[in-house]
């Protein structure tokens, strides 16, 4: 994701940008990427995703139709702890911005329905279209990096294709890391020489000292999510109870809060009529569903204030008595959610070379279950953008200003942080290794305080519903 909105942003901004990549040859179609485990995973996306999409790619909403995806009002009916959390659009208006500026509506913003290999593929498309001229693929991987003689900068980067040809591109302007999970500029960085090789990943969540041994902090939130897929659902979609009607979208949200249990589980239905997922996640000692006759039990099994609706139930049950008919499909996908990683390069940019940046999970893996990770890296994206909007005299010479890194890293590692943080706070009361120092009920104790008490107004105070929304859809 983060490599197909980085490639439009230089599209903007380069005569030549050249995508490495061990799978491009099959972009622009839906398959399952190896090196990305979350692919059949559920995702949702924040409505800033949206918008930065729109305007990277003003025919995006006609292509992401055309795709079979489908855009609707950002909400996740949301049930915390079983207690319906009211929905803002009935009760305040929005203000959200637009190409056209400041807007007000009484709706919410948009979000997308649309499986996550659908959308890469849709993105690959519409880079395609909108900027062939200068984009050049290459089906492989990068091996490594060559400094300039002051290593101050990179000059050249060796590429193995998948044929197992060696390609060496020289005079390269910019570099960016977009591999996601494999951080793979920390390796290209050291055997190049601009990090000592000897750093090693720290478990230090503060990430107080400011030296090279601080560079990666990890934790395992011992998450463990099960995205089970119903496809070609047909008519039975007619039949599925549900308040107002079985329709397009998020339809039901159970989450829990750490002090009534660890099992959450969201329905939703995706792309254009054919899809319902059922995305269970748990933490710690969670018992997710490993077959079909263990789903109900799970439904049944989450813990809150209430048990979930009765018709959600009956949904569920539905569903699986037209697969035990062979009516429909159905896929399972499990996964233990890879550990959080964060790659704090802002604390080592001075030593960094100026001409390269790091963008998405390539700088922070994060807990995946605010839907926060695509937006991160287009926030990425969208900050490169402005830099290099301001570097245009530096660019004019032929070259990047020396201070380019710096400036990248510093402008997105605010952000990255306080997500980093946040989802600390979230993961350490019952999911996250604890490192030493770290007390369950000190760390973070007042962000998860002040988020239990706002849900629980927002059950009847409509102007905590706007937070909460702005807590999962926008956060
Ligand atoms: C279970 C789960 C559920 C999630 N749900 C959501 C959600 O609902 N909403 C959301 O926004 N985010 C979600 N996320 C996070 C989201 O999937 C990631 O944040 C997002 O994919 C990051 O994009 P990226 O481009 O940085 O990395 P990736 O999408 O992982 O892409 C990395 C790319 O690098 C390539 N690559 C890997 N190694 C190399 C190499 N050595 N050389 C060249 N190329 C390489 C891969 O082929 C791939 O194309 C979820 C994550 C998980 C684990």
């Amino acid at each position: 994701m983060a490599g197909l909105m980085t490639a439009r942003i230089c599209a903007d901004h380069f005569q030549n940008v050249v995508i490495v990549d061990p799978e491009i040859k099959k972009a622009g179609r839906e398959f399952a990427k190896k090196r990305v485990a979350q692919y059949d995973s559920l995702h949702a996306y924040l409505t800033f995703m949206v918008d930065g999409l729109r305007r990277l790619w003003p025919n995006f909403d006609t292509m992401i139709k055309e795709a079979g995806g489908v855009v609707c009002p950002g909400t996740l009916p949301l049930h915390f702890g079983g207690i319906p959390i009211l929905t803002p659009q009935l009760y305040s208006t929005t203000m959200f911005k637009s190409t056209a500026g400041l807007e007000k509506t009484c709706s919410l913003p948009d979000t997308i329905l649309i499986r996550r290999p659908k959308l890469e593929a849709l993105l690959y498309r519409l880079l395609i279209g909108s900027s062939a001229n200068c984009i050049q693929t290459i089906q492989g991987t990068v091996t490594g990096l060559v400094p300039s003689d002051n290593m101050s900068t990179i000059q050249t980067v060796n590429v193995r294709t998948t044929e197992g040809e060696e390609k060496d591109m020289k005079n390269v302007s910019l570099v960016i890391d977009c591999t996601g999970a494999a951080q793979r500029g920390t390796r290209w960085l050291k055997s190049a020489g601009f990090i000592p090789s000897s750093t090693k990943p720290s478990p230090n969540i503060k990430g107080r000292a400011g030296t090279t041994s601080d560079l990666r902090v990890i934790y395992d939130h011992k998450l463990y999510y099960v995205t089970v897929t119903f496809d070609n659902i047909g008519d039975l979609v007619q039949d599925l109870p549900s308040p107002g009607g079985f329709g397009q979208g998020f339809i039901y949200t159970y989450y829990t809060h750490y002090k009534w249990g660890n099992n959450s589980f969201i329905l939703a239905r995706m792309d254009d009529t054919r899809i319902v997922q059922l995305c269970c996640g748990g933490w710690a000692n969670t018992h997710l569903p490993k077959n079909s006759e263990d789903i109900i039990s799970y439904v049944h099994s989450v813990k809150g204030a209430q048990p979930p609706q009765v018709w959600v139930i009956k949904a569920v049950e539905m569903l699986l008595e037209s697969e035990r008919r062979g009516d429909i499909t159905m896929t399972f996908k499990p996964l233990k959610i890879p550990a959080a990683s964060f790659v704090q390069y802002h604390k080592i940019a001075q030593s960094l070379p100026s001409n390269f940046i790091a963008i998405g999970d390539s700088v922070a893996q994060i807990n995946p279950v605010f839907g926060q990770g695509c937006t991160k890296a287009l926030y990425g994206a969208t900050i490169l953008n402005s830099i290099l909007h301001n570097c245009v005299p530096a660019a004019e010479l032929g070259r990047l200003p020396e201070n380019f890194s710096t400036l990248y890293f510093e402008r997105s590692h605010g952000t990255v942080e306080d997500l980093w943080r946040v989802l600390a706070a979230v993961s350490v009361t019952s999911t996250k290794a604890l490192v030493k120092g770290e007390s369950r009920t000190r760390e973070g104790a007042v962000a998860r305080w002040y988020s239990y008490y706002a849900y629980r107004a927002a059950e009847t105070v409509r102007r905590s519903i706007v937070f909460c929304q702005d807590l999962l859809m926008q956060a």
